[in-house]
């Protein structure tokens, strides 16, 4: 069955179930931990296609070629809920296929009209979701520079998290992330582990995802153990 992929049982603790309201008045369904704990399998990434074999497909029409398709130099990490600090919902890949139905609730007013994408969306259960094959430029980071250069979706690779900016993230997600930023350097030798960045580090004053509770010296410390140098 194509699509959903969980990662095997590992060592790594994962916290209970907790009922989250949010200071907005966002009330977000109790987040039930991943039962089977956390360390992934190796996923793959097909160059030829541009897809990672264990993602659920859901293909985005917000993508284009890039303007240079051997330069791919940076992973770009964001964090994404819909409504914002729910999650679980099918709004994600309404957004990312322009079908976002504005009435359901009034943030998605705002930005239905919006055209954008990410390549691949890692769930707070572990589940992957590709919306872009990775050759395509997708329309994730926006006005954007990292290391002087403009444009960042021309060069890179988009990540989402389903999360917000005030709640960690899940183990898993570490996890998962950790797999596909080896498997990506694995496939495309012009990316490196050492360049993966925050959305809020190449917009500055725009965005603040993935947020202040993302734990990099976590992502690092896995990405590391896992990477052969
Ligand atoms: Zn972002």
């Amino acid at each position: 069955m194509p699509g959903r992929w969980h990662p095997r049982a590992g060592a790594d603790p994962v916290r209970g179930s907790r009922d989250v309201t949010r200071d907005d008045g966002h009330h977000s369904r109790p987040m039930t931990a991943h039962p089977s704990h956390s360390t992934p399998r190796a996923l793959r990434v097909d160059p030829a296609t541009g897809l990672v074999d264990a993602a659920r497909q859901v293909p985005s029409p917000n993508c284009d070629a890039r303007p240079d398709g051997a330069d791919l130099s940076l992973i770009v990490v964001h964090g994404i809920s819909l409504p914002p600090g729910e999650f679980g919902g099918p709004w994600i890949d309404r957004l990312f296929t322009n079908s976002l139905p504005p009435e359901v609730h009034p943030y998605f007013a705002g930005i239905a009209a919006a055209r954008v994408s990410a390549h691949l969306l890692i769930r707070r259960d572990g589940e992957v979701v590709q919306y872009v094959p990775l050759h395509q430029r997708a329309w994730h980071a926006g006005a954007s520079r990292w290391c002087g250069r403009e444009r960042c979706n021309d060069f890179s690779i988009g990540i989402e998290l389903e999360g917000t900016d005030d709640l960690p993230y899940e183990p898993v997600q570490y996890h998962v992330l950790s797999a596909l930023i080896i498997a990506l350097c694995r496939a495309y030798p012009t990316l490196s582990p050492e360049n993966v960045t925050g959305h809020s580090d190449i917009a500055p004053g725009r965005k603040t995802d993935p947020g202040p509770l993302f734990d990099w010296p976590r992502l690092r410390a896995l990405v590391r153990a896992r990477y052969p140098t």
